[in-house]
């Protein structure tokens, strides 16, 4: 027995080595106004590297706020342009015709990868102002970040069958949606910000397993920093992620935590 304790310990202590050295590319960030009024672009880089974020989707209400994180930390910043100039247009955007023409002015003067984050559900996503949008992604060949279901996931698709989606929260549909959902569509990924149901204890759902071994190129970590408060548990949330990418095969940890992402946005 004594022989077999050791092996067990240093098995034990490279897989928590490896959990903790894990790099993230955090997918879904943002830095909004009534955030970065409480705490300074240097504080919010800080929280990042401190989690060890390499590098982060970032977009805010209003873009000023995307724009000095990137002053502050152009390596670590991947700018993604919102459709929101304050927060609190998480509805009001579909309505409002100036949202094209604003997204256009600001691409014109600063390169982003996506438009996005933004919400829409359903019929919403055949309103006129989210077409242009959508074809306003395919002219810049830009990502859409998308906080939808799969209904508005299905409309844009049929806006630009070749439209790139990064599908925030992966809708928060479940997971034989989400599966269904990435068969049909190959230019869709997920972001799994708020997904707390896909581990327990460290330990992944098995459905949630079965669909990372299915779909290893298509699933990227985030946390959704909305409020100070978010930015102040980075550091745990990232923790318990890294926990669970633990428990899978370290190929595909490596992707989810920091490879998709890298993929996609060096292109
Ligand atoms: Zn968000």
């Amino acid at each position: 027995m004594s022989r077999i304790a050791p092996i067990a310990l240093s098995a034990c202590l490279t897989a928590n080595a490896f959990a903790a050295d894990l790099p993230i590319f955090d997918t879904h960030v943002h830095y909004g106004l009534d955030v970065w009024e409480a705490m300074s672009p240097k504080e919010a880089v800080a929280i990042l590297r401190r989690a060890g974020i390499r590098a982060a989707l970032v977009s805010s209400a209003d873009d000023d706020g995307t724009l000095m994180l990137s002053r502050e930390a152009p390596e670590l910043v991947v700018p993604a342009l919102s459709p929101y100039r304050k927060p609190g247009e998480l509805a009001s955007w579909l309505s409002d015709d100036s949202v094209p023409a604003y997204l256009e002015e600001r691409l014109s003067k600063a390169r982003y990868v996506a438009i996005g984050e933004f919400h829409a559900y359903g019929d919403e996503a055949v309103l006129p102002v989210f077409k242009r949008v959508v074809q306003i992604a395919k002219t810049h060949r830009l990502y859409l970040h998308a906080d939808s279901d799969d209904d508005a996931i299905e409309h844009i698709f049929r806006h630009d069958p070749d439209a790139r989606v990064i599908w925030a929260h992966a809708g928060f549909e479940p997971v034989d949606r989400v599966l269904a959902m990435l068969r049909k569509h190959r230019n869709l990924w997920c972001d799994l910000a708020m997904r707390g149901r896909i581990a327990r204890g460290g330990k992944v759902n098995p459905e949630w397993r079965a669909a990372f071994v299915e779909f290893p190129d298509r699933f990227m970590v985030g946390t959704d920093t909305f409020s100070a408060e978010r930015w102040r548990e980075v550091e745990a949330d990232t923790g318990a992620v890294r926990k669970w990418l633990n428990d899978l095969p370290p190929e595909i940890a490596e992707r989810i935590a920091h490879k998709n992402a890298e993929a996609l946005f060096s292109q």
